[in-house]
């Protein structure tokens, strides 16, 4: 008899696994790579290796992204699509399942854990729609649930089963130090960023300004500060690895914007370059690099304005050019100039944005 296991890596996951493992039934596993999520360890992949078992990893497609602009069932707390997040998956596990040639499949459902998607009602729906009725066995709650075709055929003895309910993780981390599993589970705040008040305003403002989203779109939502000024996007990196990410991430329609000679972020601007989109990608970089705080401690000559005041910052950004070197849209900001080493970039002289403006551009 082989099962197919939902293992994301988190630890009601991993003991449904493992409480099937230890009827001793084959498992395959199959984990979802979905763009929204923040955890850099794979766990999946480690304890698929400590408990011996195949894992195969499905990365998520475009039509995922379609799932949380419009769900059917609503969102969460932020822009947590629950319900539909986990037809789309087990109708995908159900593909997969046909595939290895599984017979059922175990989820790490907890029966009230989460408000969403772990009430009864919920977990019924969820196997109406995709077409797994009576196939789906949540081994940490299986008995406070009807039962099941593989309890029922005798594949798996229920009486082996836990009836775990609510959103307590004591019984499941006093199961995963009785299985030894100590250090094999990541704690529960990390995970989906849709459940998060920040990501759920980026995914938001996105959808309401993008026709078309791609998972870079999702990719770069993860990364930086991000403003939004009409249609355009300024994101502002905020730190070395963010900046190298933007820059490898950009598309190739975007404006690069930098401080020169100081600690500067990687600015990014999207969308339609307007003069004034222009500038304030240019005062935003002014305002998150080091140069403010180094030109302030400077005596006055070098730059204009009195003492006290904001300094001026001369910003450098790459535009799109023609062959000619000149710029094909945009840039007639005040203050722009050819860049005097030959690169093609321009220039731009700009005070940092100030913190009231910062606050209401910012998504
Ligand atoms: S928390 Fe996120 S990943 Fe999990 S079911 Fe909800 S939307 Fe999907």
């Amino acid at each position: 008899m082989k099962a197919l296991a939902l293992l994301s890596g988190g630890l009601d996951s991993i003991l449904a696994t493992k409480l099937i493992l230890d009827q001793g039934i084959e498992v395959v596993a199959v984990k979802f790579i979905l763009p929204v999520t923040s955890e850099k360890r794979d766990y999946a992949e480690e304890i698929a290796k400590k408990f011996g078992i195949p894992l195969i990893q499905v990365e998520v497609g475009e039509e995922y992204l379609k799932v949380i602009r419009t769900p059917r069932y609503g969102y969460g707390s932020g822009m947590n699509p629950c319900i539909d997040c986990r037809i789309y998956m087990l109708r995908e596990a159900k593909r997969i399942a046909n595939e290895v040639g599984a017979s059922f499949i175990v989820t790490g459902d907890v029966l009230g854990e989460r408000p969403m998607s772990q009430y009864r009602r919920a977990l019924e729906l969820e196997e109406e729609e995709a077409g797994l009725e009576n196939l789906i066995l949540r081994p940490l709650s299986a008995k406070l649930l009807p039962e099941t075709i593989p309890e029922r055929e005798g594949w798996v003895d229920r009486s082996k089963l836990l009836a775990i309910r609510g959103r307590s993780r004591k019984p499941q981390i006093a199961l995963a130090d009785k299985f030894g599993l100590h250090e094999d589970y990541p704690s529960p705040s990390g995970g989906c960023l849709l459940t998060y008040k920040e990501f759920a305003s980026k995914i938001r403002d996105l959808f309401a300004h993008k026709e078309e989203v791609t998972k870079r779109d999702v990719s770069l939502l993860k990364l930086g500060r991000h403003f939004r000024v009409a249609s355009s996007k300024i994101i502002v990196g905020r730190n070395e690895e963010e900046n190298k990410l933007l820059l490898a991430l950009k598309d190739p329609g975007d404006y690069v914007f930098e401080v020169p000679g100081f600690g500067s972020p990687i600015t990014i601007l999207e969308g339609p370059k307007s003069n004034e989109a222009i500038e304030l990608a240019a005062k935003l970089t002014a305002r998150y690099s080091d140069a403010g705080e180094e030109e302030k401690a400077k005596p006055l000559q070098g730059f204009r304005g009195q003492r006290g005041e904001a300094p001026l910052i001369v910003v450098e950004y790459k535009p799109l050019l023609s062959l000619s070197g000149k710029p094909l849209q945009g840039l007639r900001g005040r203050g722009a100039e050819p860049h005097k080493n030959g690169e093609k970039k321009l220039r731009i002289l700009v005070s940092p944005l100030d913190e009231n403006e910062v606050a209401r551009l910012r998504i």
